[in-house]
């Protein structure tokens, strides 16, 4: 089956049933092992502030949840972090948070001055978030070199019905697009099984990445948190999460997939499953154990075992028994 000659609605119909899966999974992992080989690679994610002025509906860290302790390392915290990263073997850090007013250009453009610094043959990766044109630029000429913004969802009232109303997709399309135009490699993305989400609705998520054409798309599935509006909404599918990690494959060869901290929340073995299904980056957490689980976008998100940093070996390990091989180098798209 061709999917890049489907219609929208064979498309639509094509992501509601399991019968073609091995088929995508098949296409997908030969397409994966052609332009990168065995090869998968890893990005230290130092979630360095839970405090965040925003207040999506789905998300753990949203400002109006008052039962979560908020922590915000300091600019030493975070280069400790990263050179504890770079110890390890990391030649990508992440640095991601909330929406956090503290982090003015002030204060996180010497940051990333300093790590870049310190070790200029790492990429460093924000995610931070909605920011002017002007502060993207001033943190690209930095350092910065990638930064993931996920859409949500590229649908304007579905965005709608995860947002509040002064948080809008003409911003977010704003951003992605400025961060593109600056010269960043950027990263976006969905959940899958958000809330009101329908298969049309990723039809659509899958046409706007290919007008974005992004380096990096990152998916995972939707999971509830207690404290935020949809507490009771059902979690994402895990096996539509990995039909569409196949499909993304397919349609974006050169991307990098990462197998989400989400995703292996989902299912223990859910890091195996992205790989089989076609991606190829892992991010495992270089914050410091003490805050990690108040980084609490969901319930029983995975914390220690391979998901820690410091636990590279035993993940090289558990990678090997089907075949992958985790590559200590930037991780450049290719
Ligand atoms: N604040 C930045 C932003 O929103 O881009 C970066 C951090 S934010 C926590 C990173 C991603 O977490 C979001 O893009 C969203 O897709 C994901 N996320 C938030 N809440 C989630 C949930 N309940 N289930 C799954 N993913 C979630
Ligand atoms: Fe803040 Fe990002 Fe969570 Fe939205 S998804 S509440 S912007 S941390």
């Amino acid at each position: 089956m061709q999917v890049e000659n489907l219609t929208n609605d064979q498309l639509a119909e094509l992501l509601v049933t399991d019968r073609y899966d091995e088929e995508l999974r098949r296409r997908a992992l030969a397409l994966r092992r052609k332009i990168y080989g065995n090869k998968v690679f890893v990005r230290g994610l130092i979630e360095f502030t839970n405090y965040c002025k925003n207040n999506c509906y789905y998300c753990g860290l949203r400002c109006e949840n008052k039962n979560l302790q908020r922590y915000r390392l300091t600019a030493d915290e975070i280069l400790q972090c990263a050179d504890e990263g770079y110890a390890l073997g990391f030649r990508t850090f992440v640095l991601q948070g909330g929406e956090d007013v503290y982090f003015t250009d002030e204060v996180l453009v010497p940051l990333v001055t300093e790590l870049h610094h310190r070790h200029p043959d790492v990429a460093i990766t924000l995610s931070v978030g909605e920011r002017s044109r002007e502060s993207y630029a001033r943190l690209r000429q930095a350092g910065a070199e990638r930064y993931l913004l996920r859409h949500e969802t590229a649908n304007p009232d579905h965005y709608a019905r995860l947002h509040p109303v002064a948080q809008t997709l003409s911003n977010r399309k704003r951003c992605l697009q400025d961060l593109k135009e600056l010269g960043y490699a950027v990263g976006s993305g969905f959940m899958v099984g958000s809330p009101f989400q329908t298969p049309m609705n990723l039809v659509e998520d899958i046409h706007f990445l290919q007008e974005l054409q992004p380096a990096m798309i990152g998916i995972g599935p939707f999971l509830s948190h207690r404290d935020t509006p949809f507490w009771n909404e059902p979690n994402g599918d895990l096996q539509l999460t990995l039909r569409l990690i196949a499909l993304l494959r397919i349609f974006f060869p050169h991307a990098l997939i990462p197998a989400t901290t989400a995703l292996a929340t989902l299912a223990e073995n859910g890091r195996e499953l992205g790989m089989a299904y076609g991606a190829n980056v892992l991010m495992p957490n270089l914050t410091p154990a003490v805050v990690r689980k108040q980084y609490l976008l969901y319930d029983n998100k995975v914390t220690g075992g391979v998901e820690d940093a410091q636990s590279l070996e035993q993940l090289k390990e558990r990678m090997a028994i089907d075949g992958w091989d985790i590559v200590v180098d930037r991780g450049d798209v290719q």
